[in-house]
């Protein structure tokens, strides 16, 4: 045993047995798979390198320069040729990637097709720069303070994401969509993330982090995870629970209308065959909020069910904004679904906790709310 992988397995043991740690630094993927990739200091023009066998070198660089990928774990900056890993940092500590600036730390590391670029950074600083993609500006403080809370407890949940990959979380949907440093750090974010530093959503009786699942918009009440997801196990801070709350948002109901000939072709792509124009789309069974569990496709050969959450992937989740659907009109030239809510509906309404901090009431009741048999629990 390596004294790394023992390092690793006693640190296990501990936080098996604690739960939390201190501090959180966390390794977000920024790119994978790349040939090159530009890198800048912000700030200052010194560009602080530290090579694979720990040797530090300085650099001045008066604007970002290229750094390419050259066969067998090495990549070249300025005529120079470094072996992987390497770490890019700054005297200020930010470091610019592709015209992004990045908090902490920027680590290279060979990947199957090139090259992967990591940032090493705490889960707080993280956070500034994925609270402000995850919800709109104008929500209220508080609602800012629930983002916080849900988006650091998911992070923690989720590290071992890509662990495959040589990071904890990627920067796009799939995880958490994180984007560094913005130019000007919202301040009303970071007055957000600092307020409810080390907060987390756990579970009432283990103490253990529970899943943070959020959408938009339930469009009237949040689903039991069962019902929506296959293969969800059923969790009891994942159950439906009433939102009357979400009336204020622009998703309270929308229209997709999507032409015959592009719905046959999608559902062709994903193995399903009704001849060449639908007669019929017939919701067969529903969740107790009114979700779309089953769908039937009739079409002029023969017919189809599917799932409702497949039939929205197939679509889009942007198009078909959820299940939650009212009505569906086929027509000659196109078919047209009719819908509320924007979202899967699972764990917390968004707009419907913003419009209960507008009310007045505080983080912790909003999120036991959505979230029952939690609690708010400080984790550093
Ligand atoms: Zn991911
Ligand atoms: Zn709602």
């Amino acid at each position: 045993m390596s004294i790394q992988v023992l390092l690793i397995f006693l640190l296990n043991i501990l936080t098996q047995h604690y739960g939390f740690c201190d501090s959180y630094e966390i390794r977000v993927g920024i790119a994978t798979d790349v040939q090159r990739f530009q890198v800048g200091s912000d700030g200052k023009e010194k560009l602080i390198i530290k090579t694979s066998k720990n040797k530090i070198k300085t650099i001045t660089i008066k604007k970002p320069v290229t750094v390419s990928y050259v066969k067998q774990g090495k990549i070249k900056l300025l005529e120079e040729i470094y072996y992987l890993p390497v770490k890019f940092t700054s005297e200020e500590g930010k470091i610019q990637v592709n015209n992004r600036i990045y908090p902490g730390e920027i680590e290279v590391i060979l990947s199957t097709k090139g090259v992967t670029i990591v940032n090493i950074i705490d889960i707080e600083r993280y956070l500034y720069g994925v609270v402000p993609y995850e919800i709109s500006q104008n929500w209220t403080d508080e609602m800012l303070e629930v983002q916080s809370i849900i988006a650091r407890t998911y992070a923690l949940l989720n590290l071992n994401r890509h662990q495959g990959e040589g990071f904890d979380l990627c920067a796009e949907v799939h995880c958490q969509v994180y984007k560094g440093y913005s130019k000007t750090i919202h301040t009303r974010v970071k007055k957000a993330v600092d307020s409810t530093e080390g907060l987390v959503v756990v579970d009432e009786d283990t103490n253990k982090l529970v899943q943070t699942y959020y959408h938009a918009a339930c469009g009237g009440g949040t689903e039991n995870v069962i019902d929506v997801w296959s293969g969800g196990l059923e969790k009891k801070h994942l159950i439906g629970v009433n939102c009357n709350f979400c009336d204020s948002s622009p998703y309270r109901s929308w229209r997709y209308e999507i032409s015959q000939s592009k719905f046959v072709k999608l559902l062709a792509e994903n193995n399903i065959f009704v001849g060449k124009t639908v007669k019929k789309i017939k919701v067969l069974k529903t969740t107790k909020k009114g979700r779309a569990k089953e769908v039937e496709v009739v079409g002029d050969t023969s017919s189809a069910v599917l799932r409702g959450e497949d039939l929205r992937r197939m679509i889009g989740y942007n198009n078909l904004r959820s299940t939650k659907i009212k009505n569906i009109e086929v027509n000659k030239e196109s078919i047209v679904f009719y819908g509320k809510g924007w979202g899967h509906g699972v764990g917390l309404c968004q707009w419907g906790a913003n419009y209960l901090a507008q009310k007045g009431y505080k983080f912790d009741t909003i999120i036991k709310h959505y979230y029952p048999h939690t609690r708010i629990y400080k984790i550093h």
